[in-house]
Order: structure tokens, then sequence, then C-alpha cells
């Protein structure tokens, strides 16, 4: 369990989004009743009384993290620090335990600048040009029994900027090369983003030939190496805190348990999704019996279009259903095809499409071109019509592809406006038409790093692309088959968005001694992981027994420390699982 402190900035609250996607058990702290660890966000300020109580709890072998600033602390953090903003987080080397393994820009946007005393700086915070160093980013400190990790820049903050970007009311600027002319006069979700085209995008090698005939290259980069969105920076922020967490803990020999990412040990899973755009009903059989060739289940998103010249025979949508697909509502808000941006316009196509569809109504929505306009209105109207999940913080241009808004996480929105969570998961995609708008190698890149941080790697199929471009079907089909080779089960939107939200209802706690863990969940759930921060040459239990089931328990590495780790079913209720 992790106790948490806000300062009055309502982004701050999105910590709670990151403990809740990573499975981690939080709760407001009382500082009359603090646990093991404690998290502060932002900078607040706190009385001498209150830096007394944590100083305290530090030295009495408490795990102290802190984020944004240091609220007076700066005697156990070894750091001072000053108002910061816009920079990049430097990690330089040898990696520390809290920043190894991260090859992003690390770009953050609040906080403060740090100044390490007698703390040890591990990371370096750089300023907007990325050229020159304004002090430390982030700071460890041994204090009696306990540790300490000052992070300068406000993480969580940082996080929920880029996921969310700008309010868009107008075109983005383009990107400087000429690859991503978002400056087209159609408003959607890219024209927001908040990440740098000169830092923040990479060129990658291309690993593999080229295919010969491939729409995927940009005139300006006719070797394959188009600048993109390759690493996804929100998600690599996010594993700074939980690994600062972790270290802290670690050092003062506190035991954390979490819920992972996915059921029976996955690392990750894939999510193939379809826009219906023209609904020529042909397309939709070609790309059901692709889909029957792949072997997976996909989400098919509909649309309701008053300029399209042809619709799909009632009996295709049947087939879809019957085929295990996912019918999922596809909201058009473009001029040019008839659609209009308003909530109203939502409710009717939603009604519309799912009367055609003969549906009852729908999990999932991707918006028609991405379109999208201000900030978090359009996930208050899925809100309010029902559609608990969205997929529309993705690319339209070949600079831009991969991660426009730094996450593969499928993650809460936050309204910074009011400090409130909106009840729609969104599932970031990475890529429109692989081989059309980008080159299959690059969906590669992307599905190592939804392995690596646990997330969704999200592939857009056009129904009418795979009906007439056989490079866009291989495409397809060898990313489905190297994504299943590489331990990814390919999910629906409906799957994804019905597991997490059942997950997060799962809680787990280490019990005092060590040797149990105390569980809850509001839902039945097969093959739950359950991970267990574990001291390096402390002996590892064999199993795990929860009632009359016996997992086997592994030795991993989690959050950048040792860990253990095992599988349960799960069923509503609270219970005890004992490690021996
Ligand atoms: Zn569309």
């Amino acid at each position: 369990m992790i106790d948490i402190i806000l300062d009055n900035d309502h982004s701050s609250r999105y910590i709670e989004e990151i403990l809740g996607r990573a499975g981690l058990a939080w709760r407001r702290a009382d500082l009359g009743n603090l646990g093991e660890t404690l998290v502060l966000v932002g900078d607040g300020s706190l009385d001498a009384g209150q830096r007394d109580t944590i100083t305290g709890f530090v030295n009495d072998g408490g795990a102290l993290v802190v984020t944004g600033g240091t609220w007076g602390l700066d005697t156990p953090l070894g750091a001072t620090g000053s108002a910061g903003g816009e920079g990049y987080i430097s990690t330089g080397s040898p990696a520390h335990a809290i920043t190894d393994d991260l090859h992003s820009s690390l770009h953050v946007f609040s906080g403060s600048v740090l100044r390490a005393t007698d703390g040890t700086s591990i990371a370096t915070l750089l300023d907007a040009t990325r050229e020159s160093s304004l002090g430390d980013a982030v700071v460890v400190n041994r204090v009696g029994e306990g540790a300490t990790v000052v992070i300068g820049p406000n993480l969580p903050q940082s996080v929920l900027h880029i996921q969310l970007g700008r309010s868009i009311h107008e075109d983005g600027e383009p990107a400087p090369d000429d690859t991503a002319a978002i400056d087209e006069g159609i408003l959607k979700t890219d024209d927001g983003v908040v990440l740098s085209w000169e830092h923040d995008r990479v060129q990658s090698p291309v690993p593999e030939p080229i295919p010969a005939d491939t729409l995927g290259l940009h005139e300006n980069y006719p070797d394959g190496d188009t600048p993109w969105f390759a690493w996804p920076i929100a998600d690599e922020l996010r594993a700074i805190l939980l690994r600062a967490i972790a270290w802290a803990e670690a050092e003062a020999g506190i035991a954390q348990a979490s819920v992972a990412a996915w059921p029976r040990g996955l690392a990750a899973v894939g999510l193939i999704s379809h826009d219906s755009d023209g609904n020529l009903d042909a397309g939709a059989h070609s790309t059901l019996a692709v889909m029957d060739r792949a072997g997976i289940k996909s989400t098919w998103c509909h649309i309701w279009a008053p300029t399209n010249q042809s619709e799909y025979d009632p009996q295709t949508f049947r087939l879809i259903e019957d085929a295990g697909h996912e019918i999922a509502l596809h909201y058009n808000s473009l001029d040019m095809n008839g659609g209009t941006w308003g909530r109203e316009h939502l409710r009717t196509q939603a009604a519309t499409v799912a009367k055609e569809a003969g549906v009852s109504g729908f999990t999932s929505n991707k918006n028609h071109y991405l379109r999208w306009e201000g900030l978090v209105d359009f996930f208050y109207w899925l809100e309010d019509e029902g559609i608990q999940a969205d997929q529309c913080k993705g690319p339209s241009k070949k600079g831009n592809v991969g991660f426009p808004h730094g996450s593969n996480q499928p993650w809460f929105p936050l309204d910074p406006e009011t400090g409130e969570f909106i009840d729609v998961l969104e599932i970031p995609l990475q890529f429109q038409d692989l081989w059309l708008t980008a080159l299959p190698y690059q969906g590669k890149v992307t599905i190592g790093e939804a392995i690596r941080r646990n997330g969704v790697a999200h592939f857009l199929f056009h129904q009418a692309h795979i009906h007439t471009k056989p490079g866009v079907v291989d495409a397809l089909l060898d990313t489905v088959s190297y994504g299943r080779d590489q331990g990814l089960e390919w999910w629906t939107s409906k799957q994804i968005n019905d597991w997490e939200r059942a997950r997060r209802t799962v809680k787990v706690d280490v019990l005092e001694n060590g040797s149990a863990v105390a569980i809850e969940s509001a839902a039945d759930l097969s093959g739950v992981g359950v991970i267990v921060s574990w001291p390096e040459g402390r002996e590892i239990p064999q199993v795990a027994t929860l009632g009359d089931q016996v997992a086997k328990v592994s030795g991993i590495v989690y959050a950048g420390q040792p860990a253990i780790a095992f599988n349960l079913d799960v069923t509503p209720g609270s219970a005890v699982i004992a490690l021996s």
C-alpha cells in the first residue's frame, strides 16, 4: 500500500492513474498513520511538524519518493529545488536501477530543477533546447534506515500533458522536414501533440529489406529512415516513477505487491482495428478472410456517412459477429463525408449504426480521420453515451507514426480543469495501414515497446486497403505472426477494456510478515498475475496457495528490482495468499 500526498494542482492527481495502471494499491496519506511508502506529487508546502513527521518516518525505515518539488524536505532528500519547467531528463552513465534501459528523450513539461547536496544525482535536467544543463533531475539518498528519491520534474503532470496534448482549435505546426503536414485543415488528435518534432522523434536503423513496391516510404527519406515517434516517452516517465518507488523500497527493505498488467504472464497484447469508411461490402468479406488466415479477432469500427455509395449487407454484420470480432463505432465528424462535430451527432450516429449493425450498443469507438476538437470534451461525450473505450489518440502522417501521444498504455483521462477522471479507457493507436503509411519493420519495433512497457501494440488496417492492396495484407499477416512469436496475444478493444476495468478492482497488499499477500477483487478473473518484490538472497518460495489453488512461483525482475510472480484465479471478495 502506497500513501500519497498531492499539491493543489489538479494534474498532480494523475499519480493515481499511474499507480492504478501499475497494479499498485494506494490511499491518501494520513500523517498520523503512515504505512511504509510515501509519495508526494507537485510542489506543495508542509509545516515544520509535518516535515519532522516525514523525516522521522524515513529515518525509521520508510521509503519516500517526491516528484515535482522538494516540499521543504531538503534535508532528508539531500537536494534543494528551484522553479523549473519544460526540459529533458538526461540519464548519463553508468545507469542507475531507476534510469536503466530507457531510450526516449524523456521530455518533461513542469516541476523543479534540483541541486544535489547530501544526496547522489543520477540524472540531470536539460533545457528545452536539449543543449544546456539546468541542474539535477533525479537525486537518491539514504537516511537512517530509510531511503529517498526526489525527481525534479512533475512526472504525473508531464505524462498527462503528453497523453492529452493541447486543446485543439486549429491545425498544429507541421514537421519542418515536410514528413507530417498536419496543417491540412482537418482538426484531429495529432494537431494537439506537444512532443517536439526535433527532439522527440528518431531515425531508426532499417533492419530488414524494404518491400520493393511499398508506399510507406517518405520521398525525403528514400532509405526508409523517416523520423518517427519510435519510443513511448510518457511510458518511460511512468517507468522512472515506478522504479524510484521500487528502488527506495528495496533500499529500505520494504516488500510491495502489485497486480500484473495482463493475465497468465503475458507481457503485452496486440490489437488490430478496422475503419469501414466507404462501407464496401466486398471489403468486409476480404477482411473476414484475411482475419481468418491470421487466426485472430479484431475490432471493426463502423461508420455512418451519407456520402457513401454502398453499405454492408445485413448478413455481413452477422458474419463479423459470428467470427468473434467486435463491432464498434467509427464516429464521423468530417464535413466532406457529411459528418458534423457535436454531442448530438455522436448520439444520432451511434443509434443509426447500432440499428444498421443489429447490435444494442458499442464498447469501443474510433473517430473517422481521428477527428478531435478541444481537450477532453469528446471523452465526456463518450462517457455520457456509455461507450467505454476510445482509440482516437494516434498518428495520421508518415512523420508522426508511433507514439505521438507518448504511450502504449490503456489509460483513463483526467480533466485538468476539474481534477476529475473521465470514465473512458483510451487505447492509443500507433499505425494506420503498415506498408501504405509506414514500413512493416516499424510495427515490429512497436511490438517490442509494447512488451517492454506491458502495453498494447495497436494497428489500424482499413478494410478498403486490405481489399485492394496485397502489400497491406502481407504487412498485417506478418505483424500478427511476429507478435505471436514474441509472445503477444491479439485481443479486441472490448477484451482489453473489460480486462483492464476488472483487473483494476483487484488489490493486493503484502502482509507484515512477508509470507502472505492479502488480495481483494470485485470481479471473477482467471490467471491474474501477482508480483511481490523480493530481496536478492532471500529464498524464493516455491508455491503460492489461495484456497485450493496452488500456483508455481517464479523469480523475475520488476521495476528494476528482484521480485517473485505467480498467477491465480480470483473471485469477488477478500482472501489471503500464502507463500511457502
Ligand atoms: Zn475513417
